[in-house]
């Protein structure tokens, strides 16, 4: 198509370009990162298989092959002082021996989905997401705390304390002047709450554009992070007693260039297609608890003490709840869904939420909005909702369902051993 042959040509005619750098994820959500040689790719882009055996989730042994397609619309343009010299950067497709989207790849799955709504119902799914992480000391901090059971912050500042030279005020200075020039639409960033918080925030786009940028920013967090001898953290709760890391994802659905969640008369000014919208995320909340929250970290983080939700209501004001209205107009109206980790796969979380929001079911619950329900506390019971429900074999299908639970069952076990003698007070206060 036209995108294509655009792309191609811009391959062929720069001669900076050496090579491409193409990004697929895992079925946890885990990014992955192959280099082809421009020459190379220009002859052969129509034809890249690879062995799908050693991605986590994806093929057994005996049927490893697969196909990746390259997605010429997600192209960005890679900073030398981030990503090494000559790069470009595609979003691949996970294409089946059959020739179809592989089902583990959820980034085809969205993609699909999004682009059946469009043509079904003129929809455009919109997202933004509040990323937020902390800066460590030292170039490995996650790693190292298995051995030192401690994170150290670079500063101890709190919500918008920034004093030029910091090292938390470089990073995210860096950070954003490196988003700017691969084309992110910058709104504002800041110090979070917790010391050492970081969050930058950029406009919101098409769903599938936008899950690629939460993989592109925390790639570029984390580079300029390891370029000062710092680590950015994305676990939920590295730290206890102090703040945990959300990544708040803002959804709205527009047809035609109009927000079908704004009505100047709604409650709180959402639509009623926007509240029940909401309505269905909240009937399904335990259920898809575990794509949203999708490690044992996770759920340290629930706490509304810290800002962060346990509760599975929606509210425009209250930070505890699952859900909240957040005051908006015409163009800003959305839905916050609060409850989500900045660890969980971008694309099943949109996934998830939209096709939840769109097709879920709305429960014959007296005040579905205000109940007393909570999310899970911890893992194995986000897996047991998960394993459950009906609705998680309807968005994923049984065997993609399966492999994921099996995936997160063994780090729960994993953590559990390793709490069980390694660490032996389950929590530690660090700080
Ligand atoms: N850090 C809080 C969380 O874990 C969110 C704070 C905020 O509302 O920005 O979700
Ligand atoms: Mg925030
Ligand atoms: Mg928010």
């Amino acid at each position: 198509d036209k995108i294509q042959e655009e792309r191609l040509k811009y391959l062929t005619d720069e001669k900076r370009i050496k090579a491409v750098t193409v990004l697929f994820s895992d079925l946890e959500g885990r990014l992955h990162m192959l280099d082809y040689d421009k020459k190379f790719l220009l002859k052969s882009y129509d034809n890249l298989t690879f062995d799908g055996s050693s991605i986590r989730g994806f093929t057994a042994q005996r049927e490893s092959d697969l196909r990746l397609y390259i997605d010429w619309s997600a192209f960005y343009w890679g900073p030398a002082d981030i990503f090494g010299p000559g790069k470009v950067l595609v979003f691949g497709e996970v294409i089946s021996k059959e020739g179809k989207h592989y089902e583990a790849d959820v980034r085809g799955v969205l993609k699909t989905f999004s682009e059946t709504l469009h043509k079904k119902e003129g929809y455009t799914l919109n997202a933004a997401n509040e990323i937020e992480g902390f800066l460590f000391k030292g170039e490995d901090a996650e790693r190292r705390f298995h051995d030192t059971h401690a994170f150290e912050y670079v500063n101890t500042g709190g919500y918008y304390h920034s004093l030029p030279g910091d090292p938390l005020r470089t990073f995210i200075d860096t950070t954003a002047e490196v988003q700017r020039s691969m084309g992110f639409q910058n709104e504002k960033d800041h110090p979070e709450v917790a010391p050492s918080q970081f969050e930058i925030n950029y406009s919101y786009g098409e769903v599938v554009a936008a899950a690629d940028q939460i993989q592109l920013y925390k790639l570029i967090c984390r580079q300029v992070a390891t370029k000062m001898g710092l680590s950015a953290s994305f676990l939920p709760k590295p730290v206890v007693g102090v703040n945990g890391s959300g990544m708040h994802t803002n959804v709205s659905i527009s047809k035609g260039g109009k927000n079908l969640f704004w009505d100047p008369k709604g409650e709180e000014q959402l639509s009623s297609f926007g509240w029940s919208f909401v309505d269905r995320i909240l009937t399904h909340g335990n259920d898809i608890c575990l794509m949203l929250n999708a490690s044992v970290n996770a759920y340290r983080r629930l706490d509304p003490h810290f800002e962060a939700p346990n509760q599975i209501k929606a509210s425009p004001t209250d930070r505890g709840s699952m859900v909240r209205i957040p005051i908006g107009n015409e163009k800003s109206m959305r839905v916050e869904v609060r409850s989500v980790g900045p660890d969980a796969n971008p694309y099943m979380v949109m996934y998830s939420v939209f096709k939840t929001g769109l097709h879920g079911e709305i429960a014959k619950i007296k005040n579905l909005r205000q109940a007393e329900r909570y999310l899970p506390d911890n893992i194995y019971t986000a897996l047991e909702h998960f394993r459950l429900a009906d609705w998680t074999t309807k968005l994923l299908g049984a065997d993609v369902k399966g492999r994921y639970a099996d995936l997160k069952q063994a780090s729960a076990d994993r953590c559990a051993r390793l709490l069980g003698t390694v660490v032996k007070a389950p929590e530690v206060q660090f700080h």
